[in-house]
């Protein structure tokens, strides 16, 4: 980890979420759950995953690394790997109408997804999507489109300074959106209007929300829209139980948490979980998370821990 530069802001609390790099116990875990991804394929066949990216650029020498990051290069190599393995990108609106329609989703079916609505999606991440015929979901944090502040949300220390590109830290604008959008590869979906922390306030998330599609409609045809929940995290209330509720009540198509889970064929889409991709994830450990056998490794380390406790 490297020193910051007192010249760095600091962050409001909740937006600090700095990415998990894991420790040696992990490493292992993701190891083993990559082998054994390789030997017997993807456990279970009523399952699918869906992936969670935020920025996508290059780690300079000299600043903080970025947050909740992959390289250009990363992404490509995860991307590409996951086809090589068999596995299909799937728009997540035609997950859902599997899903509504009864019909079986593919098992080795993945979503694409990106969080908040950075510029480097369109600079750095569209042009491998297009290159390699990805679809992926943009989950917009509309209030900050076309303003050269970084998000309030954004964790980064050296996001807005000019030791790094712009394009790493500064939100979409929407003209790229709907270059994206009309590409048919890209489909432009909710992730509040304001990104802030709703917890306990259901009414305020709504009156949020309903702006949050209010923007997006403004600009792109758009019926209903698939959302995610800022934060995301379910156990500390930023997702789910009334949560989930208003984003029913505000017409959505879905409210995705940030659990790292499989969907379940049967799961309600208000409910489904999210794997982070992160950049020490290869393909190979993207496609074990994917497969089943890193939740499967966890239940197991978990049981073992409390035997032992026992
Ligand atoms: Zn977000």
């Amino acid at each position: 980890m490297q020193s910051l530069a007192p010249s760095f802001p600091s962050v409001s609390p909740v937006a600090k979420r700095a990415a998990r790099v894991p420790g040696l116990k992990e490493r292992l875990l993701l190891r083993g759950a990559a082998f054994l991804q390789s030997l017997f394929g993807c456990r279970g066949k009523d399952r699918f995953g869906i992936l969670m990216y935020h920025r996508v650029t290059d780690i300079l020498p000299g600043v903080p690394e970025p947050t909740w990051n992959v390289t250009p290069r990363r992404l490509r190599e995860q991307l590409t790997g996951l086809l090589s393995r068999g596995f299909q990108a799937w728009p997540l609106r035609d997950i859902l109408d599997l899903h509504d329609a009864g019909t079986p989703i593919p098992r080795k079916a993945f979503v694409v997804t990106f969080d908040d609505g950075y510029e480097c999606v369109y600079s750095q991440a569209w042009p491998i999507l297009r290159e390699l015929n990805i679809p992926a979901t943009i989950f917009l944090a509309t209030a900050y489109l076309d303003t050269a502040e970084p998000f309030p949300c954004d964790d980064w220390l050296a996001a807005g300074t000019s030791q790094v590109p712009a394009d790493s830290w500064r939100p979409l604008t929407w003209d790229q959106c709907r270059e994206m959008q009309e590409s048919n590869l890209i489909e432009l979906a909710a992730h509040t209007h304001t990104h802030d922390d709703f917890r306990s306030c259901p009414a305020k998330l709504l009156r949020d929300l309903r702006q949050n599609v209010l923007e997006i409609q403004k600009r792109v045809a758009l019926y209903r829209a698939t959302f995610a929940f800022p934060y995301g995290v379910v156990r500390d209330g930023f997702a789910g139980g009334e949560m989930s509720q208003v984003a029913h009540q505000a017409g959505l198509l879905c409210s995705l948490s940030t659990e790292p889970e499989l969907v379940l064929r049967d799961q309600d889409p208000f409910t489904w979980g999210r794997f982070p991709a992160e950049q020490h994830d290869t393909a190979a450990t993207l496609a074990a998370r994917l497969g089943g056998w890193t939740c499967a490794l966890r239940g197991v380390k978990r049981a073992l821990q409390s035997r032992l406790r026992i």
